[in-house]
């Protein structure tokens, strides 16, 4: 997707996070959003964060899915995974997930957008501590846009075919994702 390659090459993200023990600079997700919100809107992207438990080996996990979704409805995601820890003081259930899920997205955004991380000491702040089973798959393209060129009946923006399967399914013609929201 070629949005992909222009956000990545527009996108800079501040470490704006201090790590008070470690005293070294890190980003955090929220970061990571902040930076890309203006160049999404730029390219006509949007992106979708997506997290799933899921059970491995009696621990849960959070997977997350960062997706890019281009105005043809082209879409490309990366995915990275985070372990919940079992026990941490002073924390309740939904904060353990909260950080897990924070940690799991941050990753899953570094993979798609090419963020390099590698030059932290240690991305994870105390809190993540025993969040550190990480596991990014590669980015992929999920769907390729359709040279033969399908166009939305109001607007004749080209969409792609898996754009024009949903909207003949649902409202009985092809339309664009803008245009489906007018139906
Ligand atoms: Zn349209």
């Amino acid at each position: 997707m070629k949005e992909l390659i222009k956000i990545q090459e527009k996108l800079d993200v501040p470490k704006a996070q201090t790590n008070s023990f470690g005293n070294y600079k890190y980003r955090s997700c929220e970061d990571i959003l902040e930076a890309l919100k203006p160049i999404l809107s730029e390219a006509k992207c949007y992106l979708v964060l997506v997290d799933r438990i899921v059970s491995v080996g009696g621990r849960n996990y959070v997977r997350a899915t960062a997706k890019l979704v281009n105005d043809e409805g082209v879409e490309v995601e990366g995915i990275a995974y985070a372990r919940e820890p079992e026990i941490q003081k002073g924390m309740n259930a939904s904060q353990i997930t909260g950080s897990a899920s924070s940690y799991a997205r941050k990753y899953a955004l570094n993979g798609l957008f090419a963020i390099d991380d590698t030059k932290d000491p240690d991305t994870m702040d105390n809190r993540e501590e025993g969040i550190n089973k990480k596991k990014i798959e590669k980015t992929k393209e999920v769907l390729k846009p359709n040279k033969t060129a399908i166009k939305c009946e109001n607007c004749k923006t080209h969409i792609s075919q898996k754009v024009a399967d949903y909207s003949i399914q649902k409202f009985g013609k092809n339309l664009c994702y803008d245009c489906q929201k007018n139906e």
